[in-house]
C-alpha cells in the first residue's frame, strides 16, 4: 500500500552536524582512531553546583509537570539575567522556556510566520535555520556575505533583501560557523533597518559569553524601545555552561509572542524537564566562574587552530572573535588531486578526509558556505593537534 507521506517534512533534510557526530561516535564504538570535529558542544563537565541542583530536585521530588511554558523561578532567573547581562528589561510573562534554544526556535517561527513569509537569513548560516524556516511554511532568503567583509552583511545589503514578504531577519552574533561578533555601531544600524522595514530580528545570542580578547557581545534587544518590540531574543544553556544534554533554551519577547509560543509548546511538548528546570536556575544564578574557565581554555585553542591552518598550504582561516568554531577556507585545494582523489567540492573534502585520515569535519555546504569547511575546538588540544596534524599531512603535495 502506498500512501504519501508528508511533502513539507520530506523536504527538510538532516542536520549535517549532528549526522557528522553520529558517524563519528559510530566509527569510534566500532574501535576506529578517528578524531572528530563535528557537533560543537562544549567538552567540559557541567560544573558541579549545576548537577547538585539537579540532584537535589530529583531527591526533594521536584519531578512532575510543570507549567508548560517553564517555572516561574527560571523564568525570573532569566528576567535577572537578562537585566544584567544585556540591560534588558523582561517580565517573566516574556519569557518561555524550552527543550534548548532549538526548540525555542521552532516556536518562534511557528508564532510569527504565515505561509510564504520570507525570512532573511545571513550566509553562512547555522545548518538549522532555513529548514526550521521551512518547516514553519516560511520562505528562507539567503544573504550572502564573503570572507572579505568578515562574514558580516552591511545595512545596505540587507535593505537590497527585503520585499513586501519579508517579515523576519535571523541574527546570530557570536556566529556559528564563523566566530564573528557584529560590533554595537553594526547592530544599531541593523536595528534602524528592522524598526524602518517593521522586520522581527530573532536574535540567536546562544554563543553570548563566549567571546575572546577584547570583543564583547551586545543585544540588539538593546537599542531602544522599538527594537525590542521588534526582538526575540533565544538563548539557553547549552553554551554557557556546558549543559547540552539537558535541553534547556529561552525566548524573551513581547508577552503576545510568548503566549503564542506557550501555547503550542503546551501542545507539542508540555514543560521541558524539571530537573533541567532545577539545574538551569542554580546555573543562572550561582557561581559563574566556570565560564571564564572555558574561555581561557577555548581561546588559546582558537589561537593555536588557527595559526596551524594558516601555516599549511592551500588553507586559510579567518580568526574568529567568538563561539567555537573555524572556518577552513580550502578553495585552494578544490580541483586537486588529494591522497589518489580529485577532491571538487567540500563535500568531497570532508568525506574523503574522514576515510583516507579518519578526520570528522562539517562541509560547508550546510551553512551556506560552499568553499569552506568548519572545525569545532570544543574538544581537547591533544585531539586538535592530531586533527591538524592529519590534515596537514592530508593536503600536503
Ligand atoms: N543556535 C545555534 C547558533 C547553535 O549553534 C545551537 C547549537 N546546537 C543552537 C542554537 C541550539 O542549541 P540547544 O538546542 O542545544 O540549546
Ligand atoms: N550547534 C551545534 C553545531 O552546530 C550542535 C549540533 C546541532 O544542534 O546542530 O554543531
Amino acid at each position: 500500500m502506498s500512501m504519501e507521506l508528508s511533502k513539507k517534512s520530506m523536504s527538510i533534510s538532516p542536520s549535517p552536524t549532528l549526522s557528522i557526530d553520529a558517524k563519528y561516535k559510530e566509527m569510534i564504538a566500532s574501535g576506529m582512531d578517528v578524531v572528530g570535529f563535528g557537533a560543537g558542544e562544549p567538552d567540559f563537565d557541567t560544573p558541579r553546583h549545576i548537577k547538585d541542583a539537579a540532584i537535589e530536585a530529583i531527591n526533594k521530588g521536584f519531578t512532575k509537570y510543570t507549567p508548560a511554558s517553564g517555572t516561574l523561578e527560571l523564568k525570573k532567573a532569566v528576567c535577572k539575567k537578562l537585566l544584567d547581562d544585556n540591560s534588558l528589561a523582561y517580565a517573566p510573562s516574556d519569557i518561555v522556556i524550552s527543550n534548548g534554544a532549538k526548540h525555542s526556535l521552532v516556536n518562534v517561527f511557528s508564532a510569527i510566520l504565515n505561509p510564504g513569509d520570507e525570512v532573511i537569513i545571513p550566509a553562512p548560516y547555522w545548518v538549522s535555520y532555513p529548514e526550521m524556516v521551512k518547516l514553519a511554511d516560511g520562505v528562507p532568503v539567503i544573504l550572502q556575505t564573503t570572507e572579505e567583509s568578515g562574514f558580516k552583511f552591511t545595512p545596505k545589503q540587507l535593505k537590497g533583501a527585503i520585499t513586501p514578504k519579508t517579515k523576519a531577519l535571523i541574527l546570530n552574533s557570536p556566529s556559528n560557523p564563523t566566530g564573528m561578533i557584529y560590533t554595537e555601531q553594526e547592530l544599531s544600524q541593523i536595528a534602524d533597518v528592522a524598526v524602518e522595514h517593521n522586520l522581527f530580528v530573532v536574535s540567536d545570542e546562544i554563543y553570548e559569553k563566549l567571546v575572546y580578547d577584547s570583543n564583547t557581545h551586545c543585544s540588539i534587544a538593546s537599542f531602544g524601545e522599538e527594537i525590542k518590540a521588534l526582538t526575540i531574543v533565544v538563548n539557553g544553556m547549552s553554551k554557557s555552561y556546558a549543559m547540552t544534554g539537558w535541553r534547556i533554551g529561552y525566548t524573551a519577547s513581547r508577552p503576545e509572542i510568548a503566549k503564542i509560543m506557550a501555547n503550542v509548546q503546551s501542545h507539542a511538548t508540555s514543560n521541558p524537564s524539571s530537573i533541567s528546570q532545577a539545574a538551569a536556575v542554580a546555573a543562572l544564578n550561582g557561581p559563574q566562574d566556570s565560564i571564564d574557565l572555558m574561555k581561557k581554555e577555548f581561546s588559546s585553542r582558537r589561537d593555536y587552530m588557527v595559526r596551524r591552518i594558516n601555516e599549511i598550504p592551500g588553507l586559510s582561516c579567518l580568526n574568529p572573535q567568538g563561539a567555537f568554531y573555524v572556518m577552513m577556507n580550502i578553495k585552494n585545494v578544490l580541483g586537486r588531486e588529494i591522497k589518489g582523489k580529485i577532491i571538487n567540492s567540500c563535500d568531497e573534502f570532508c568525506a574523503h578526509a574522514l576515510e583516507v585520515c579518519r578526520v570528522a569535519l562539517v562541509p560547508g555546504s550546510g551553512f551556506g558556505a560552499p568553499g569552506y569547511v568548519r572545525w569545532s575546538y570544543a574538544t581537547s588540544m591533544e585531539n586538535i593537534k592530531k586533527g591538524l596534524d592529519r590534515i596537514e599531512e592530508f593536503v600536503k603535495e
